[in-house]
């Protein structure tokens, strides 16, 4: 079947305020590890090491498998199971290469609807790819920066042979099964009128592809020319909220086991440790309440790096928005708590 052009998004959104607070979190991000072989010139990471950690207090680190299992059996005091588990965040997961085996322990403890990652494909070769698709991997979202070897080279610093990488794609598609393969890149790392040029390639080997809208994800980069800020990444436009909704949905967790209350390399509040807590006591726990309560007051940029994040803006849908019911969500989070 033709791939769809869609976001490569969950698209089936209920309506957050309705079912906050969420006795499970909806999503969980866990980081593989937060090194890349990539510099990408919208990224964090083309700061380099040294600006990355001055900016974001950031060092890259892979997860211990100890870290990981716990994290696991955590994840079975829930009531429910998560709708997703990604082993992605702010480096290349494939550069892990427990991954395989993370994907397959994730599916055999039965912890979340759906497992996936998000990569740049570039170490996915046949080998790898049998073993992701083995494990049982359910989505694979590939994220493009360009659409030759030279764009490569421009936007990310690497010397990387486009044809052999479609092949690869290629290659996982036809062996994939039951697992979506989800393709995207960048506008930005298109060139003028490559749009078209995008969805022949991957047409027959993706389920879905779509172009992004590149926004200024990262602070301390310089995206003058680069970023849209008149609509978020899927080109609707613009809108500007108060309480951030990741917060009440998700949770992201760093290789040394610390977590926050989204996925960006921000860590705003670090509402626990897994090799202290558990993540079932961090969820519920007084440190996440109050930062919630913070959102819900209308106090998001008091917080110094959620002032600086555009992420509810961007990456969050309209079902996801808290902003109007805010004072209701505040009665029903006091409550919970008597
Ligand atoms: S591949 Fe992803 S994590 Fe790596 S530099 Fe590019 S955007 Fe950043
Ligand atoms: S505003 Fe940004 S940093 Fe703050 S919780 Fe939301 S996503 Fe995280």
């Amino acid at each position: 079947m033709p791939s769809e052009i869609k976001p490569i998004c969950g698209l089936e959104r209920i309506k957050l305020s309705e079912a906050v607070p969420l006795k499970t979190p909806f999503t969980l991000f866990v980081f593989p590890t937060t090194y890349c072989n990539f510099r990408c010139n919208y990224c964090g990471h083309s700061l380099g090491a040294e600006k990355m950690k001055e900016q974001y207090g950031f060092t890259p680190q892979q997860m211990p498998m100890s870290t990981y299992k716990k994290i696991l059996e955590q994840l079975k005091d829930f009531p429910d199971r998560l709708k997703l588990l990604s082993l992605t965040g702010h480096g290349e997961p494939l550069l892990n290469q427990q991954l395989p085996d993370m994907v397959r322990m994730a599916k055999d403890a039965d912890i979340a609807e759906r497992v996936e990652i998000i990569t740049n494909a570039s170490l996915l070769n046949h080998n790898v790819a049998l073993r992701m698709i083995d494990a049982g991997l359910d989505t694979l979202r590939i994220s493009l920066q360009g659409i030759s070897s030279k764009k490569y080279r421009e936007v990310c610093g690497v010397n990387l042979d486009f044809n052999e990488l479609t092949e690869n794609i290629r290659f996982f598609y036809e062996h994939k099964r039951s697992c979506e393969v989800f393709v995207k890149v960048m506008d930005v790392a298109l060139n003028p009128g490559e749009d078209e040029k995008f969805y022949d390639i991957f047409r027959d080997i993706s389920d879905r592809m779509y172009v992004e809208r590149c926004r200024p994800v990262y602070s301390g980069v310089n995206y003058s020319e680069k970023s849209c800020i008149t609509a978020d990444r899927y080109g609707r436009t613009h809108t500007k909220r108060d309480v951030c909704p990741l917060a009440f949905f998700m949770l992201g967790i760093f290789p040394d086991g610390d977590v926050e209350p989204c996925d960006t390399i921000y860590k705003p509040v670090v509402p626990g440790n897994v090799n202290e807590s558990s993540l079932f006591e961090i969820w519920n726990g007084a440190k996440l309440k109050e930062f919630r309560i913070q959102q819900l007051n209308g106090k998001r940029y008091d917080n110094p790096k959620c002032a600086t994040c555009c992420a509810p803006d961007d990456v969050s849908h309209p079902e996801d928005s808290l902003d109007d019911d805010a004072p209701a969500i505040l009665n029903r989070l006091n409550r919970s708590e008597s």
